[in-house]
């Protein structure tokens, strides 16, 4: 019993999760920090909290937006402190370990995010009534990306954590700077494409690109654009859609 436990505790390397944590607050704060100096994005991030504050101003938005966020540091909660602590390392790997890694964990979430959204919350189950309410908002901007059913919510994050883990098990516990990379590229790919951003020109085309696939997608509950990292599976399986096409 001794031994389980301490072998457990050998493995559990706390000072790697908490190295992540820290390294995707300063990673994110520095981001906003450099990329809202350049005047179109600052300029979109304003016109979006003009749209916010407007939302936020009716009673439904407040209380799903608080919902959202509170089950989202509980998810995060159990991540950080009991999941990534056997799920990340500080030994250093070969340095395309990073990148093919922070690729691999994102390619395989959004395959299976791809099938969560398209069959359970666009299937007839009880989960499309859970997932209409992210529809409500038919031309989304920052905002919606909290306005989430908190089952919803619970389900998406256990997903991401789960691909982790799963992988992790797989191949051997993943270097914190690919934990850092993947976990800023998912938290702010699923906050960027419900943005409103019109800079349909160099160097935003594929900023721009990315939001408009998502708004696409906000238009009805039938219109298609079902994965949230890339539209690779929508092209694959047929369901990417552009903008205005009837349904
Ligand atoms: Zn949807
Ligand atoms: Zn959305």
């Amino acid at each position: 019993m001794m031994e389980t436990a301490a072998l457990v505790l050998d493995h559990y390397q706390w000072q790697a999760a908490l190295i992540s944590l820290l390294g995707i607050i300063v990673l994110t704060k520095a981001g906003k920090f450099f990329v809202f100096k350049v005047p179109a994005l600052a300029q979109s991030r304003s016109d979006n909290r003009e749209q916010d504050k407007l939302k936020l101003a009716k009673s439904k938005y407040p209380p799903i937006v608080k919902d959202n966020q509170r089950v989202g540091l509980y998810c995060n909660l159990v991540f950080f402190l009991i999941l990534l602590p056997f799920c990340s390392t500080l030994t250093w790997p070969q340095w395309w370990q990073v990148p093919v890694n922070v690729l691999l964990i994102l390619l395989v979430y959004d395959f299976f995010y791809y099938l969560m959204h398209r069959f359970l919350f666009h299937g007839q189950g009880r989960f499309r009534q859970v997932h209409a309410l992210h529809h409500q908002a038919r031309k989304p901007t920052y905002i919606d990306a909290h306005y989430v059913h908190p089952t919803e919510t619970v389900m998406g994050l256990s997903l991401f954590f789960a691909t982790i883990v799963g992988l992790a098990l797989l191949q051997g516990p993943f270097h914190v700077l690919t934990i850092v990379l993947v976990y800023v590229a998912y938290v702010q790919l699923n906050q960027i494409n419900h943005t409103y951003i019109q800079l349909p020109y160099f160097p935003f085309r594929h900023l721009t690109q990315i939001t408009v696939d998502h708004h696409t997608h906000h238009e009805n509950m039938h219109k298609g654009n079902y994965a949230s990292i890339t539209m690779l599976y929508d092209r694959l399986f047929g369901t990417y859609e552009k903008p205005g096409t009837p349904r």
